[in-house]
């Protein structure tokens, strides 16, 4: 009989697995952003993975690129609900901090983090499943908020010690200042419409501002001499924007005013703002946000300002390996526990519980197959996982109820000690090697 050969399986184009080596980068970041926000007092909120489409075409906008053409919608097989995975966080956290009445007792600062889905062409810096962290600052309305989380940011490029990182910033108005800016886009792109893409031309009715987010190379040139918002802004908007800039000038972070940048999501007003570099090719910004406060009661909820910002982790690690920023190798454990089955991995099983039972990192020796190995194979899985000592507890000390603690980082001293002493010998062995 010809043995049929099965054929391996292949993750979703677009979506990586995160692999041992490089979750330790993944933790290594997640703790100092967990840090970070403890530092200013921002809550994590988790929120589901899907949502009910309407969450994103309400929070995101109907004309915006992530709406029309990046969401993995379904309909529910079983209910015809019309569902999304979540191509962003923001929208999703507003839905659940009216739902559950978050801003009843004032203001909140929250902070998410996790996967978001977005069918894209996948590229360097741009993928299918990708993650962020993102923090919200919901009902403050003065630029100190503003610029509170634009300090956080930098503070966290700085404790990355990430290179060449720029912040750029612009103001968007408010509604009547966007809807007159609007005419005057209008007007300009109707004259230069041979210079506009498809999508542009449609969205030249529909929703121009967004022209001037436009990826389009061959645009540039028509989007650069368009009118500017910032011409439009009446006394308000612009003592809010200078204001932002005064304070970020009182915090010593330099940054552009970027008249193009009007951001990817439709519910953005005044502050707007993104972190860029030129060390990632084209996918250059490492994070964005900025205000918007009409987002709550759009999404149904009372009108209450907001601001927030959210970064793509894949690319500040890719920043990070760039800019050298890489944690100190770590060993996988302190002990590594060696033994020839039967009555000595009991005995070390028992041994190994006591250690980590006292916060010792430790790793038991467990054969492939199932059986046991030879001392000199196990020396060498213990030798590679970095630990600091490894006890052998074989057939002879377990006969004298003893284990040998060996030192694997220094001169390869071994020395014997009853096992009932064994926890305490390996806290002094430990606390002297790190002395
Ligand atoms: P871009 O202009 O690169 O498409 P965006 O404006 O669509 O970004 P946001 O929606 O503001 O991005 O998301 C915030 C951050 O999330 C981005 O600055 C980027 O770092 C990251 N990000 C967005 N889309 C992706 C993706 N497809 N893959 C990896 N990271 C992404
Ligand atoms: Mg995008």
């Amino acid at each position: 009989m010809s043995e049929q050969k099965i054929q391996k399986l292949a993750g979703v184009r677009g979506m990586n697995d995160v692999l041992p080596t490089d979750a330790k980068q993944w933790l290594y970041l997640e703790k100092i952003l967990h840090d970070l926000t403890r530092a200013y007092g921002y809550e994590f909120i988790k929120t589901p993975i899907v949502e009910a489409t309407e969450v994103f075409q309400r929070g995101i906008g109907v004309v915006t690129d992530i709406v029309e053409k990046e969401m993995y919608s379904f309909e529910d097989r079983l209910n015809g609900e019309q569902l999304t995975l979540r191509p962003e966080g923001t929208a999703a956290v507003v839905r659940a901090v009216i739902e559950h009445n978050l801003l009843y007792d004032g203001p909140k600062r929250l902070c998410y983090m996790g996967p978001m889905f977005r069918h894209e062409r996948p590229q360097r810096g741009r993928y299918r499943q990708f993650h962020q962290f993102g923090v919200e600052a919901l009902g403050f309305s003065g630029p100190d908020i503003d610029v509170e989380i634009i300090v956080m940011g930098q503070r966290l490029w700085d404790e990355l010690g990430l290179r060449g990182v720029h912040l750029e910033i612009n103001s968007l108005g408010q509604a009547v200042e966007r809807a007159a800016h609007r005419e005057a886009l209008v007007s300009y792109f109707t004259a230069n419409a041979a210079a506009l893409d498809e999508d542009s031309q449609r969205r030249l009715l529909t929703n121009p501002l967004r022209i001037l987010d436009s990826k389009n190379s061959a645009m540039q040139e028509v989007i650069e001499k368009a009118p500017r918002l910032l011409d439009f802004l009446g006394a308000e908007s612009l003592q809010h924007f200078t204001a932002v800039q005064a304070l970020l000038k009182t915090h010593n972070i330099p940054c552009k005013i970027n008249p193009r940048l009007v951001r990817g999501l439709d519910y953005y007003n005044l502050t707007v703002f993104e972190w860029v570099t030129t060390e990632l090719g084209a996918q250059g910004t490492i994070a964005g946000g900025g205000r918007y406060d009409p987002l709550v009661e759009r999404m149904g909820g009372k009108a209450a300002p907001a601001c927030g910002w959210a970064m793509g982790i894949e690319r500040v690690l890719e920043l990070m390996a760039i800019s050298g920023s890489v944690p100190e190798a770590e060993s996988v454990c302190d002990i590594y526990i060696l033994h020839q089955g039967g009555e000595t991995l009991t005995a070390a099983f028992i041994a190994a519980e006591q250690l980590r039972s006292a916060g010792i990192d430790t790793i038991l020796f467990c054969a492939p197959d199932g059986q046991t190995a030879s001392f000199k194979s196990q020396m060498k899985k213990a030798d590679a996982s970095g630990a600091a000592f490894a006890v052998i507890i074989g057939p002879d000390e377990l006969a004298l109820n003893e284990a040998q603690i060996k030192d694997l980082r220094g001169q390869g001293e071994q020395h014997a000690v009853p096992l009932t002493k064994l926890l305490d010998a390996i806290i002094d062995s430990l606390v002297s090697a790190s002395e």
